[in-house]
């Protein structure tokens, strides 16, 4: 895709050693993540992926830990005076994820997907080469005194990928001060970083209802404890808990995706399943839809003689940007591409994403690259912008420059 005319950085920061160094490369970079692009894996069965990362990283002169969440890869370099981990040293942890979706492609792109039914829709192909583009500058001529971090996640999209890394002790096998992340985002002028501090992606729960009534003749209903019924009545009920329930002040997204009940018009059906997502921005107001769609399930269900079977799960956290860092973020990229190229208080998505799960253990902050005018993520026609790459892998040079100050 070509980048609209304003995101030209080249131009804004004319001479920059870091866009010159990762630009001698760049071309190999851009090969790589069409090599990516048209092999995705899987979450959890990054293997292609994690194999081709883990042999870079170590070409470049890396330490490399693979096999942390079956296919997760660590890399380490350490430089300096204070390294390697003397007193004060600092260390910096810089996240990418590695895996696809289960879609099937409909770019038409040469370099479309050759697994059928498996797709780069997010642009996670996008994110780790960003990173290892950013990972070669820093190995060959990163100025920087401490320890840089580089961690290759697996499994984001069921969002089981970074708590399995935690669980496996991955910031006590390699500690960070502070641990960042981006996602591109559609729609964004291509290359430009937004931040946001505090809440900046939902939290995802599901819950799974079934409404049991008493099946039977569709001409007696009488005789029957009509669950489709109940079931509508229910739907419209639910929609009271964020416009009556949650402060006005807050977000919260009751959805309900999916219902299944019955098989004839004739024939009053045993039960209707139902599956909702439920998302908020904090903890407080995660909780009271836990505590509301349940008891509105079972008190619905009851006022028509139906019982409700509730199922709820809970799925990750809102990803909240720690404050400090986030400034610091920010400043990175404002001294780096200027003021038009910055958002400096993006909007929060209500779209989840488990680095949340990072920022929970961590100091950190999560950014956004805009992506241009592209289809959006998780789309057949979603196509990752390669004119990113150079920008963002540039400002992660520049953060852990930064962070790391000699
Ligand atoms: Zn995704
Ligand atoms: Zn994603």
């Amino acid at each position: 895709m070509e980048p609209p005319m304003n995101i030209n950085v080249k131009d804004a920061q004319p001479g920059d050693a870091v866009e010159r160094g990762i630009g001698a490369y760049l071309d190999e970079i851009v090969a790589l993540r069409h090599d990516l692009h048209q092999h995705p894996e899987l979450s959890f069965h990054e293997h292609r992926t994690s194999d081709i990362v883990a042999t870079r990283l170590k070409s470049w002169g890396y330490e490399v830990e693979t096999g942390i969440a079956g296919t997760g890869v660590v890399a380490t370099l350490n430089r300096g005076e204070g390294s390697p981990r003397g007193e004060g040293s600092r260390q910096i942890g810089i996240r990418a994820d590695m895996d696809a979706l289960p879609i099937e492609e409909a770019t038409g792109l040469a370099h479309a997907s050759t697994n059928r039914g498996v797709m780069h829709a997010c642009g996670h192909d996008g994110h780790t080469a960003i990173l290892l583009a950013a990972a070669r500058y820093l190995a060959e001529a990163g100025r920087f005194d401490g320890t840089l971090r580089l961690i290759f996640q697996p499994a984001e999209e069921i969002g089981a990928g970074a708590r399995k890394m935690l669980s496996e002790g991955l910031f006590e096998r390699f500690p960070v001060d502070a641990v960042f992340g981006l996602h591109n985002w559609p729609g964004v002028p291509s290359g430009q970083f937004g931040f946001v501090a505090g809440s900046a992606m939902a939290s995802v729960d599901q819950c799974n209802i079934k409404i049991v009534g008493k099946g039977g003749h569709g001409a007696e209903p009488q005789r029957t404890v009509d669950p489709v019924l109940a079931t509508a009545s229910l739907i419209t009920a639910l929609q009271s808990v964020v416009s009556r329930n949650v402060d006005p002040q807050e977000m919260a997204v009751v959805t309900v995706g999916s219902i299944h009940g019955g098989s004839a018009s004739n024939v009053i059906p045993e039960s209707v399943a139902l599956k909702l997502t439920l998302r908020a921005f904090n903890e407080t107001v995660r909780g009271l839809l836990g505590e509301r769609v349940p008891a509105l399930a079972r008190a619905q269900a009851e006022s028509f003689g139906a019982t409700a079977e509730v199922d709820y799960r809970r799925g990750f956290p809102a990803l909240i940007n720690h404050r400090a860092e986030t400034d610091l973020a920010r400043s990175v990229a404002l001294e780096a591409f200027g003021a038009g190229q910055v958002v400096s208080d993006f909007k929060p998505r209500t779209a989840s994403e488990d680095f949340a799960f990072m920022l929970e253990q961590k100091a950190g902050s999560y950014l956004f690259v805009g992506n241009g005018d592209s289809a959006p993520l998780h789309s057949a026609t979603y196509d990752f912008n390669d004119a990113i790459i150079a920008p963002a892998a540039r400002y992660w040079v520049r953060l852990v420059e930064t962070f790391l100050a000699r």
